[in-house]
Protein backbone atom coordinates (compact mmCIF):
# COMPACT_ATOMS: atom_id res chain seq x y z
CA UNK A 1 0.00 0.00 0.00
CA UNK A 2 1.19 3.27 -0.79
CA UNK A 3 0.76 6.17 1.64
CA UNK A 4 -0.04 9.51 0.24
CA UNK A 5 1.32 11.57 2.69
CA UNK A 6 4.87 12.02 2.47
CA UNK A 7 8.30 13.24 0.72
CA UNK A 8 8.53 13.33 -3.05
CA UNK A 9 10.12 10.66 -4.29
CA UNK A 10 10.31 11.92 -8.35
CA UNK A 11 12.49 14.91 -9.60
CA UNK A 12 11.14 17.42 -11.00
CA UNK A 13 13.67 16.73 -13.93
CA UNK A 14 11.86 13.03 -13.96
CA UNK A 15 8.14 14.60 -13.99
CA UNK A 16 9.27 16.50 -17.02
CA UNK A 17 11.25 13.81 -18.96
CA UNK A 18 8.03 11.43 -18.51
CA UNK A 19 5.26 14.06 -19.44
CA UNK A 20 7.83 15.42 -22.40
CA UNK A 21 8.08 11.77 -23.89
CA UNK A 22 4.41 11.07 -23.00
CA UNK A 23 2.93 14.01 -24.58
CA UNK A 24 5.80 15.86 -26.85
CA UNK A 25 3.59 18.42 -27.74
CA UNK A 26 3.10 19.69 -23.99
CA UNK A 27 2.31 22.99 -23.43
CA UNK A 28 5.56 24.79 -21.88
CA UNK A 29 3.41 26.28 -19.14
CA UNK A 30 2.98 22.87 -17.56
CA UNK A 31 6.07 22.06 -17.44
CA UNK A 32 6.91 25.88 -15.92
CA UNK A 33 4.64 24.83 -13.34
CA UNK A 34 5.62 21.02 -12.69
CA UNK A 35 8.09 22.29 -9.50
CA UNK A 36 4.42 23.78 -7.57
CA UNK A 37 3.75 20.00 -7.12
CA UNK A 38 6.54 19.88 -5.04
CA UNK A 39 6.24 22.66 -3.03
CA UNK A 40 2.38 22.85 -2.89
CA UNK A 41 2.52 19.11 -1.69
CA UNK A 42 5.78 19.66 1.03
CA UNK A 43 3.32 22.84 2.48
CA UNK A 44 0.20 19.88 3.63
CA UNK A 45 2.74 17.17 3.98
CA UNK A 46 1.68 15.44 0.25
CA UNK A 47 3.16 13.74 -1.90
CA UNK A 48 3.55 15.73 -4.98
CA UNK A 49 4.64 13.31 -7.46
CA UNK A 50 1.36 11.55 -6.68
CA UNK A 51 -0.85 14.31 -7.38
CA UNK A 52 1.47 14.81 -10.92
CA UNK A 53 0.67 10.81 -11.73
CA UNK A 54 -2.84 11.70 -10.79
CA UNK A 55 -3.26 14.54 -12.79
CA UNK A 56 -1.11 12.69 -15.63
CA UNK A 57 -4.30 10.36 -15.36
CA UNK A 58 -7.04 12.91 -15.36
CA UNK A 59 -5.74 15.12 -18.20
CA UNK A 60 -4.39 12.23 -20.44
CA UNK A 61 -0.66 13.34 -19.82
CA UNK A 62 -2.05 16.70 -20.15
CA UNK A 63 -3.64 16.37 -24.02
CA UNK A 64 -7.22 16.90 -22.30
CA UNK A 65 -8.23 14.99 -25.40
CA UNK A 66 -11.38 12.89 -23.97
CA UNK A 67 -11.01 15.47 -20.80
CA UNK A 68 -14.15 16.99 -19.35
CA UNK A 69 -11.54 20.03 -18.72
CA UNK A 70 -9.33 22.38 -20.60
CA UNK A 71 -5.82 23.31 -20.16
CA UNK A 72 -6.97 27.36 -19.26
CA UNK A 73 -9.15 26.26 -16.50
CA UNK A 74 -6.34 25.26 -14.11
CA UNK A 75 -8.33 22.39 -13.23
CA UNK A 76 -5.77 19.43 -13.23
CA UNK A 77 -7.04 16.28 -11.16
CA UNK A 78 -11.17 16.98 -12.69
CA UNK A 79 -12.37 18.35 -9.27
CA UNK A 80 -15.69 18.51 -9.13
CA UNK A 81 -16.41 16.91 -12.29
CA UNK A 82 -18.67 14.03 -11.42
CA UNK A 83 -20.20 13.11 -14.85
CA UNK A 84 -18.38 12.56 -18.34
CA UNK A 85 -18.45 15.52 -20.33
CA UNK A 86 -19.63 17.51 -17.69
CA UNK A 87 -17.05 20.99 -16.66
CA UNK A 88 -16.97 22.58 -13.35
CA UNK A 89 -14.28 23.80 -10.99
CA UNK A 90 -11.89 26.72 -12.24
CA UNK A 91 -8.98 28.31 -11.05
CA UNK A 92 -7.29 31.59 -11.65
CA UNK A 93 -3.41 30.41 -12.07
CA UNK A 94 -1.78 27.19 -11.96
CA UNK A 95 -0.60 27.59 -8.62
CA UNK A 96 -4.62 27.50 -7.44
CA UNK A 97 -5.35 24.93 -8.86
CA UNK A 98 -2.49 22.60 -7.89
CA UNK A 99 -2.75 23.60 -4.42
CA UNK A 100 -6.52 22.76 -4.55
CA UNK A 101 -6.05 19.34 -5.94
CA UNK A 102 -3.03 18.97 -2.69
CA UNK A 103 -6.11 19.98 -0.15
CA UNK A 104 -8.40 17.59 -2.02
CA UNK A 105 -5.87 14.81 -1.38
CA UNK A 106 -4.87 16.12 2.02
CA UNK A 107 -8.69 15.72 2.99
CA UNK A 108 -8.77 12.02 1.99
CA UNK A 109 -5.34 10.99 3.36
CA UNK A 110 -5.07 12.90 6.61
CA UNK A 111 -7.08 13.99 9.58
CA UNK A 112 -4.76 17.61 10.04
CA UNK A 113 -5.75 20.92 9.56
CA UNK A 114 -4.54 22.64 6.67
CA UNK A 115 -1.42 25.01 6.52
CA UNK A 116 -2.59 27.32 4.18
CA UNK A 117 -5.77 28.48 3.32
CA UNK A 118 -8.29 26.19 1.65
CA UNK A 119 -8.83 26.60 -2.05
CA UNK A 120 -10.16 23.50 -2.71
CA UNK A 121 -13.95 24.40 -3.04
CA UNK A 122 -15.10 20.50 -2.61
CA UNK A 123 -12.96 20.16 0.55
CA UNK A 124 -15.27 19.70 3.33
CA UNK A 125 -17.30 17.33 1.22
CA UNK A 126 -14.86 14.52 1.77
CA UNK A 127 -15.14 12.23 4.53
CA UNK A 128 -11.70 13.12 6.03
CA UNK A 129 -8.94 10.42 6.16
CA UNK A 130 -10.70 7.86 4.68
CA UNK A 131 -8.09 6.90 2.08
CA UNK A 132 -4.33 7.02 3.39
CA UNK A 133 -3.29 4.82 0.29
CA UNK A 134 -3.23 5.57 -3.26
CA UNK A 135 -5.07 2.37 -3.68
CA UNK A 136 -8.17 3.42 -1.94
CA UNK A 137 -8.57 6.66 -3.97
CA UNK A 138 -10.66 4.03 -6.01
CA UNK A 139 -13.93 3.89 -4.50
CA UNK A 140 -14.28 -0.22 -5.68
CA UNK A 141 -10.95 -0.69 -3.97
CA UNK A 142 -12.10 1.36 -0.70
CA UNK A 143 -13.25 -0.90 2.86
CA UNK A 144 -15.20 2.21 3.23
CA UNK A 145 -16.41 2.31 -0.56
CA UNK A 146 -15.54 6.27 -0.22
CA UNK A 147 -12.85 7.79 -2.82
CA UNK A 148 -12.19 10.10 -5.47
CA UNK A 149 -12.96 8.04 -8.36
CA UNK A 150 -15.63 5.35 -9.22
CA UNK A 151 -13.59 3.57 -11.92
CA UNK A 152 -12.06 0.50 -11.26
CA UNK A 153 -8.15 0.30 -9.74
CA UNK A 154 -8.40 3.95 -10.30
CA UNK A 155 -5.47 3.98 -7.49
CA UNK A 156 -3.01 1.20 -8.85
CA UNK A 157 -3.23 3.18 -12.31
CA UNK A 158 -1.46 6.48 -10.56
CA UNK A 159 0.52 4.13 -9.10
CA UNK A 160 1.66 2.64 -12.43
CA UNK A 161 2.16 6.30 -13.98
CA UNK A 162 4.14 6.68 -10.63
CA UNK A 163 6.55 3.93 -11.45
CA UNK A 164 6.91 4.78 -14.68
CA UNK A 165 7.97 8.27 -13.81
CA UNK A 166 10.55 7.00 -11.20
CA UNK A 167 12.47 4.76 -13.69
CA UNK A 168 13.77 7.68 -15.86
CA UNK A 169 17.03 7.59 -15.33
CA UNK A 170 18.25 11.25 -14.34
CA UNK A 171 21.94 12.37 -14.24
CA UNK A 172 23.41 12.79 -10.95
CA UNK A 173 24.68 16.53 -12.02
CA UNK A 174 20.96 17.28 -13.19
CA UNK A 175 19.18 16.64 -9.90
CA UNK A 176 22.11 18.17 -7.61
CA UNK A 177 21.35 21.48 -9.92
CA UNK A 178 17.90 21.02 -10.10
CA UNK A 179 17.77 20.59 -6.25
CA UNK A 180 19.98 23.90 -5.53
CA UNK A 181 17.54 25.71 -8.42
CA UNK A 182 14.66 24.56 -6.44
CA UNK A 183 14.37 25.52 -3.05
CA UNK A 184 16.93 27.76 -1.15
CA UNK A 185 17.54 27.01 2.60
CA UNK A 186 15.38 29.02 4.34
CA UNK A 187 15.30 29.47 8.32
CA UNK A 188 11.86 30.11 9.65
CA UNK A 189 11.82 32.72 12.60
CA UNK A 190 8.06 33.83 12.27
CA UNK A 191 6.94 36.53 14.19
CA UNK A 192 3.22 37.78 14.81
CA UNK A 193 4.00 40.90 16.10
CA UNK A 194 3.59 44.57 14.41
CA UNK A 195 1.56 42.71 11.41
CA UNK A 196 -1.75 42.44 9.86
CA UNK A 197 -2.49 38.59 10.94
CA UNK A 198 -4.73 36.40 8.20
CA UNK A 199 -4.72 39.63 6.48
CA UNK A 200 -2.45 39.39 3.76
CA UNK A 201 -3.88 38.69 -0.20
CA UNK A 202 -0.19 38.94 -1.92
CA UNK A 203 0.30 40.11 -5.22
CA UNK A 204 3.70 41.92 -4.95
CA UNK A 205 6.52 40.77 -4.48
CA UNK A 206 8.15 44.34 -2.58
CA UNK A 207 12.31 44.53 -2.47
CA UNK A 208 14.02 46.77 0.11
CA UNK A 209 17.34 47.36 1.88
CA UNK A 210 17.55 47.53 5.69
CA UNK A 211 19.61 50.93 5.76
CA UNK A 212 21.15 49.45 9.20
CA UNK A 213 24.95 49.74 8.33
CA UNK A 214 25.83 48.84 11.94
CA UNK A 215 28.15 45.69 12.30
CA UNK A 216 26.03 42.59 13.41
CA UNK A 217 22.96 44.03 11.85
CA UNK A 218 22.40 40.99 9.44
CA UNK A 219 19.53 38.92 8.61
CA UNK A 220 19.46 37.05 12.09
CA UNK A 221 19.70 39.84 14.44
CA UNK A 222 16.72 41.70 12.47
CA UNK A 223 14.78 38.47 12.59
CA UNK A 224 14.83 38.37 16.19
CA UNK A 225 14.60 41.48 16.69
CA UNK A 226 11.17 41.61 15.28
CA UNK A 227 10.15 38.25 16.84
CA UNK A 228 10.81 40.41 20.11
CA UNK A 229 8.35 42.99 18.57
CA UNK A 230 11.27 45.42 18.57
CA UNK A 231 10.87 46.19 15.29
CA UNK A 232 8.14 48.94 13.97
CA UNK A 233 8.88 48.37 10.24
CA UNK A 234 8.60 44.58 9.64
CA UNK A 235 8.55 42.36 6.13
CA UNK A 236 8.57 38.44 5.65
CA UNK A 237 12.26 38.16 4.30
CA UNK A 238 15.61 39.79 5.64
CA UNK A 239 18.26 38.01 3.27
CA UNK A 240 22.21 38.73 3.89
CA UNK A 241 24.92 36.70 2.20
CA UNK A 242 24.85 33.71 4.31
CA UNK A 243 21.33 33.06 5.05
CA UNK A 244 17.83 34.10 4.53
CA UNK A 245 15.14 34.31 7.17
CA UNK A 246 11.56 34.16 6.80
CA UNK A 247 9.65 36.24 9.80
CA UNK A 248 6.27 36.05 9.02
CA UNK A 249 3.81 34.11 7.07
CA UNK A 250 2.31 35.31 3.81
CA UNK A 251 -0.86 35.21 4.86
CA UNK A 252 -0.12 38.12 7.67
CA UNK A 253 0.84 41.57 6.10
CA UNK A 254 4.06 43.31 7.03
CA UNK A 255 4.20 47.06 8.13
CA UNK A 256 6.39 47.84 5.20
CA UNK A 257 4.82 49.92 2.25
CA UNK A 258 2.22 51.47 4.45
CA UNK A 259 3.92 54.85 3.43
CA UNK A 260 2.27 54.58 0.18
CA UNK A 261 -1.33 54.66 1.24
CA UNK A 262 -2.12 52.54 -1.44
CA UNK A 263 -1.14 55.15 -3.63
CA UNK A 264 0.67 53.10 -6.18
CA UNK A 265 -1.76 50.08 -5.94
CA UNK A 266 1.14 48.29 -3.91
CA UNK A 267 -0.01 47.99 -0.02
CA UNK A 268 0.90 46.05 2.83
CA UNK A 269 -1.97 43.52 2.42
CA UNK A 270 -1.11 42.59 -0.66
CA UNK A 271 2.23 42.08 -0.58
CA UNK A 272 5.57 40.09 0.60
CA UNK A 273 8.55 42.20 1.58
CA UNK A 274 12.18 41.22 1.40
CA UNK A 275 14.67 43.14 2.88
CA UNK A 276 18.00 43.19 1.82
CA UNK A 277 20.80 43.75 5.10
CA UNK A 278 23.87 46.24 4.47
CA UNK A 279 25.66 45.72 7.40
CA UNK A 280 29.87 45.72 7.16
CA UNK A 281 30.00 42.04 7.76
CA UNK A 282 27.33 41.09 4.76
CA UNK A 283 28.68 40.57 1.12
CA UNK A 284 26.20 42.87 -0.13
CA UNK A 285 26.34 41.60 -4.06
CA UNK A 286 25.79 38.16 -2.70
CA UNK A 287 22.93 39.51 -0.38
CA UNK A 288 21.22 40.42 -3.53
CA UNK A 289 21.80 37.56 -5.54
CA UNK A 290 20.43 35.86 -2.79
CA UNK A 291 17.25 38.03 -2.70
CA UNK A 292 16.71 37.75 -6.62
CA UNK A 293 16.72 33.74 -6.23
CA UNK A 294 14.10 33.92 -3.24
CA UNK A 295 12.34 36.19 -5.49
CA UNK A 296 12.13 33.93 -8.24
CA UNK A 297 11.83 30.84 -5.99
CA UNK A 298 7.97 33.05 -4.44
CA UNK A 299 7.58 34.41 -7.87
CA UNK A 300 7.40 30.75 -9.52
CA UNK A 301 5.81 29.36 -6.64
CA UNK A 302 2.53 31.99 -7.11
CA UNK A 303 2.76 31.72 -10.99
CA UNK A 304 3.33 35.29 -10.94
CA UNK A 305 6.18 37.22 -13.90
CA UNK A 306 8.73 39.63 -13.19
CA UNK A 307 5.49 42.22 -13.72
CA UNK A 308 4.97 41.29 -9.94
CA UNK A 309 8.59 42.29 -8.50
CA UNK A 310 8.93 45.49 -7.32
CA UNK A 311 10.69 48.41 -4.94
CA UNK A 312 9.42 49.55 -1.74
CA UNK A 313 10.11 52.85 -4.44
CA UNK A 314 7.29 51.54 -6.97
CA UNK A 315 5.04 51.65 -3.65
CA UNK A 316 5.35 55.27 -2.03
CA UNK A 317 8.66 56.73 -3.78
CA UNK A 318 10.54 56.26 -0.94
CA UNK A 319 14.34 55.97 -1.92
CA UNK A 320 14.38 52.04 -1.04
CA UNK A 321 16.00 49.97 -1.83
CA UNK A 322 18.74 52.74 -1.61
CA UNK A 323 21.68 51.32 -2.97
CA UNK A 324 20.17 49.09 -5.70
CA UNK A 325 18.85 52.41 -6.79
CA UNK A 326 21.90 54.55 -6.40
CA UNK A 327 24.33 51.93 -8.55
CA UNK A 328 21.74 51.43 -11.22
CA UNK A 329 21.17 48.03 -9.95
CA UNK A 330 17.11 47.42 -10.60
CA UNK A 331 17.14 46.70 -13.87
CA UNK A 332 19.92 44.37 -13.69
CA UNK A 333 17.90 42.82 -10.39
CA UNK A 334 14.46 42.14 -12.58
CA UNK A 335 16.77 40.31 -15.22
CA UNK A 336 18.85 38.12 -12.84
CA UNK A 337 15.46 37.06 -11.10
CA UNK A 338 13.65 36.18 -14.58
CA UNK A 339 16.70 34.19 -15.39
CA UNK A 340 16.62 32.39 -11.90
CA UNK A 341 12.97 31.43 -12.58
CA UNK A 342 14.39 30.17 -16.22
CA UNK A 343 16.27 27.71 -13.60
CA UNK A 344 19.72 29.25 -13.66
CA UNK A 345 21.83 28.20 -11.37
CA UNK A 346 24.09 31.25 -11.16
CA UNK A 347 23.67 34.57 -12.57
CA UNK A 348 26.69 36.74 -13.24
CA UNK A 349 26.12 40.99 -12.22
CA UNK A 350 26.81 42.70 -15.67
CA UNK A 351 26.29 46.10 -13.75
CA UNK A 352 29.91 46.76 -13.53
CA UNK A 353 31.21 48.95 -10.90
CA UNK A 354 34.45 51.21 -12.33
CA UNK A 355 36.57 51.73 -9.69
CA UNK A 356 40.02 53.37 -8.72
CA UNK A 357 42.75 53.33 -5.89
CA UNK A 358 43.91 56.18 -4.86
CA UNK A 359 47.23 55.99 -3.14
CA UNK A 360 47.95 59.31 -2.93
CA UNK A 361 47.37 60.97 0.33
CA UNK A 362 44.78 64.10 0.20
CA UNK A 363 43.90 65.66 3.13
CA UNK A 364 40.25 67.76 2.79
CA UNK A 365 38.44 70.22 5.17
CA UNK A 366 34.67 69.59 5.41
CA UNK A 367 32.87 72.57 7.10
CA UNK A 368 30.79 71.48 9.79
CA UNK A 369 26.49 71.21 7.95
CA UNK A 370 23.10 70.81 9.31
CA UNK A 371 20.16 71.71 8.02
CA UNK A 372 19.84 74.77 6.18
CA UNK A 373 23.65 74.43 4.61
CA UNK A 374 24.15 74.51 1.11
CA UNK A 375 27.54 73.68 -0.89
CA UNK A 376 29.43 71.54 -2.30
CA UNK A 377 30.28 69.61 1.11
CA UNK A 378 26.35 69.36 1.05
CA UNK A 379 26.41 67.84 -2.26
CA UNK A 380 29.52 65.00 -1.45
CA UNK A 381 27.22 64.11 1.99
CA UNK A 382 24.49 63.58 0.03
CA UNK A 383 25.87 61.55 -2.18
CA UNK A 384 27.44 59.41 0.25
CA UNK A 385 24.06 59.11 2.09
CA UNK A 386 22.34 57.83 -0.99
CA UNK A 387 19.52 61.38 -0.98
CA UNK A 388 18.83 63.18 -3.57
CA UNK A 389 22.01 65.05 -4.41
CA UNK A 390 21.26 69.37 -4.89
CA UNK A 391 23.60 70.80 -2.31
CA UNK A 392 20.99 72.09 -0.46
CA UNK A 393 20.83 70.64 2.63
CA UNK A 394 16.81 69.81 3.45
CA UNK A 395 14.31 67.47 5.23
CA UNK A 396 15.45 64.26 3.65
CA UNK A 397 19.07 65.09 3.81
CA UNK A 398 18.44 65.71 7.44
CA UNK A 399 16.15 62.27 8.20
CA UNK A 400 18.74 60.16 6.12
CA UNK A 401 21.50 61.87 8.46
CA UNK A 402 20.41 61.19 11.42
CA UNK A 403 18.99 57.66 10.63
CA UNK A 404 22.56 56.73 9.78
CA UNK A 405 24.07 58.67 13.00
CA UNK A 406 21.84 56.26 15.06
CA UNK A 407 23.33 53.54 13.07
CA UNK A 408 26.73 53.97 14.00
CA UNK A 409 25.97 55.18 17.34
CA UNK A 410 26.60 58.47 17.36
CA UNK A 411 24.35 60.97 19.07
CA UNK A 412 20.92 61.82 16.09
CA UNK A 413 21.27 65.24 16.09
CA UNK A 414 21.41 66.20 12.40
CA UNK A 415 24.90 68.48 12.43
CA UNK A 416 27.21 66.84 10.32
CA UNK A 417 30.78 67.32 12.36
CA UNK A 418 34.21 65.58 12.74
CA UNK A 419 32.65 62.71 14.19
CA UNK A 420 30.23 62.09 11.26
CA UNK A 421 32.23 63.17 8.72
CA UNK A 422 34.94 60.53 10.06
CA UNK A 423 31.85 58.09 10.47
CA UNK A 424 30.56 58.94 6.74
CA UNK A 425 33.87 58.66 4.73
CA UNK A 426 34.34 55.46 6.79
CA UNK A 427 31.01 53.77 5.76
CA UNK A 428 32.15 54.90 1.92
CA UNK A 429 35.20 53.09 2.62
CA UNK A 430 33.72 49.80 3.65
CA UNK A 431 30.92 50.00 1.04
CA UNK A 432 33.09 51.00 -2.23
CA UNK A 433 35.21 47.52 -1.94
ZN1 LIG B 1 11.85 49.80 2.19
Amino acid sequence: MLKIMGKSQASIEQMRAYIRKMNPKVSDSVIKMIPLYITEGAAEGVRGDIAFAQSCLETGNFTFSGSAVTLSQNNFCGLGVTKTGMRDNSFKTPAEGIRAQIQHLQAYASMDRLKNRCVDPRYTYVNRGCAPYVEWLGIQENPKWQGWASGRNYGQKIINILNSILSIKASKKALKTEKESVTMNIIKMISKKNCYIGQNKPAYIVIHETDNWSKGADAKAHATAMKNGNLAGTVHYYVDSKSVYQTLDHSDGAWAVGDGKGKYGITNRNSINIEICVNPETDYYKAVDYAEQLAAQLLKQYGWGTDRLKRHYDASRKNCPRRIQAEGRWPEFVKKTAAYMKGATTVKNTTTKNTITLTEKIEVQFPVIQRGSKGTAVSVLQAMLGVKVDGDFGNDTDTSLKAFQKNVKLTADGICGKDTWTKVIEHVKANTK
